[in-house]
């Protein structure tokens, strides 16, 4: 084994994994882009992200800021050195965290503390195989943790949507329908679906994330799961959820199902919910580590210079009416948005998550937040001292990805802290619920929703950072980032009149999801 060529073609991997969305996922994606709606908030999504996968490629930049879970699937000839390859790919995940390919995303469960490169207990994530060939073939899935919280496992028979479904396929179908439907926009939909029925909770959650490495045209061995699979891909797609939950035609991209043996006192259907930023590549080394070939790859796609390619950005928002909002916003500015209007945000947010909304309502105080706007984001920020387009002069620092992260854990927060400091708006994705709803209402707040995964449109938004706040304390994913932006593109979807597109879509989705399991 030589080691610089293995570690060489690792790191390339993950750059290239992070970077790069799979061919197959982008024809899905652009082949429903032209189905739906012209002019509706589907069509802007898939417009957005569209981009965004063209952005990524051209910056050879993370497609979305979560760059998630890092999952290795290896396989060796019998005899070779796994250890040594372990250390490899571990060494690979740390330079291509310090690059920027990855966000620093591993964090220990019980400090809380940030590693910094990526590696720990459990990170990355590594599944050994052996095989009866020369060579090596490692394969790369890189899965964010708003698609990981959709993720669902079921235990039949159980009673859904007040149906009973019993073990079997029908029940398998319910099941895996009720995740999608859960799910709504939360994991950053259109969803890929991993699915497993059998195993143990524990090989049953894992086989179903291992179908996510097959191929999106691929056909299923086994004729009945074959059905399956198209079914639950007809049905989903009926369900009217849509693109980031904002209703339309594209609700799930592709259904791929296993099956492992099972207790007879066990069955268990477990639900691998992709986003669309659906990341894994692939390469075949020899025991020198020379590549023999690369996976999950259109013919010459890494022989163009994406970097010399001309993009015309329009924010998706071409043929639409959006309306510009400046801040600092006023109440008027705030009353007068309806749920369902685009607009495009100018000014400073301040980038809040998990750790913040905490310290926040555990007595902490951030006097800047006072009448401004949050933005649930953990971006990626490398410390730049070339200069360039967005690196504020002062503090050198350049956002790489800054899409927007999942609301809904703020809930039991969000409300107290729109009270507390006055805030206008909150900016995220996947919406919140009725306390967070109802602290609009009473004091004048709207949630924009920024499209999912658009990692790359978020962070060209961003003309300057022009601070940090607790990077210290809670690591840099974690800190307050004060952000100037222009033409941030978003949604309102929760206003400040009581209306929530999130309650619409999920009643109308309700519905016809009972049609479904019912055949009415
Ligand atoms: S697209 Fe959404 S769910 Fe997927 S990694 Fe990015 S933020 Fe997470």
């Amino acid at each position: 084994m030589i080691a610089s060529k293995f570690h060489a073609h690792i790191l390339e991997l993950i750059r290239r994994t992070s970077a790069f969305l799979p061919p197959d996922v982008t024809q899905v994606l652009e082949m429903h882009r032209a189905l739906e709606q012209a002019g509706s908030k589907a069509s802007l999504a898939l417009a957005l992200v569209s981009q965004n996968i063209g952005l990524a490629k051209r910056l050879s930049a993370p497609i979305c800021q979560d760059t998630g879970t890092i999952t290795f699937y290896i396989h060796t000839p019998i005899g070779f050195d796994q250890l040594e390859l372990e250390e490899l790919c571990c060494e690979a995940v740390a330079e291509a965290t310090a690059k920027g390919y990855l966000r620093q995303n591993s964090v220990e469960s019980v400090s809380g503390k940030n590693t910094g490169n990526n590696l720990g207990a459990g990170s990355p994530v590594f599944h050994w195989h052996q095989h009866r060939k020369d060579t090596i073939d490692v394969r790369l899935v890189l899965k964010g943790g708003g698609c990981e919280n959709m993720s669902a496992q079921y235990s039949l028979p159980a009673t859904l949507g007040g149906k009973r479904c019993d073990r079997g396929l029908d029940g398998v179908r319910a099941c895996v329908l009720d995740a999608v439907w859960n799910a709504q926009g939360k994991g950053c939909g259109p969803g890929f679906l991993g699915v497993c029925i059998g195993g143990d909770r524990a090989t049953g959650y894992e086989f179903a994330k291992h179908q996510l490495l097959r191929e999106l045209d691929d056909t299923n061995p086994m004729p009945e799961l074959a059905t399956l699979e198209a079914r639950i891909l007809d049905e989903a797609n009926k369900l009217d959820i849509g693109p980031m939950g904002f209703g339309g035609n594209l609700t799930v991209g592709s259904c791929k199902i296993g099956a492992r043996n099972r207790l007879p006192a066990s069955f268990f259907v477990s639900i691998a919910y992709m986003c669309w930023a659906y990341r894994r590549r692939g390469v075949v080394l020899d025991a020198e580590g020379d590549v023999v070939e690369w996976l999950y790859q259109a013919p010459g796609e890494f022989e163009r210079d994406y970097s010399q390619e001309a993009q015309l950005l329009d924010l998706g928002t071409s043929g639409r009416k959006a309306i510009s909002l400046h801040t600092p916003l006023s109440n008027a500015d705030v009353r007068k948005l309806k749920a369902g209007d685009i607009v495009l945000l100018s000014g400073t947010v301040y980038t809040g998550r998990d750790e913040v909304h905490k310290y926040l309502c555990k007595g902490g105080d951030l006097p800047i937040l006072q009448d401004g706007v949050i933005y649930h984001c953990g971006p990626v920020v490398l410390e730049d001292h070339t200069g360039g387009t967005g690196v504020s002069p002062v503090q050198k620092y350049r956002v790489v990805a800054a899409g927007p992260t999942t609301s809904i854990r703020e809930e039991p927060y969000q409300a107290d802290i729109i009270q507390r400091y006055g805030i206008k708006a909150v900016i995220g994705k996947g919406g919140m619920g009725a306390k967070t709803l109802q602290a609009c209402k009473d004091h004048g707040c709207v949630y924009l929703h920024g499209i999912g995964g658009a990692a790359q449109i978020y962070a060209r938004c961003v003309e300057q950072v022009e601070g940090v706040h607790l990077k210290e304390k809670f690591g840099s994913p974690e800190a307050v980032w004060v952000l100037r932006v222009k033409d941030f593109p978003a949604v309102v979807t929760m206003d400040a009149h009581g209306h929530s597109l999130h309650q619409e879509v999920a009643d109308t989705s309700k519905g016809r999801l009972q049609g479904v399991l019912t055949g009415t």
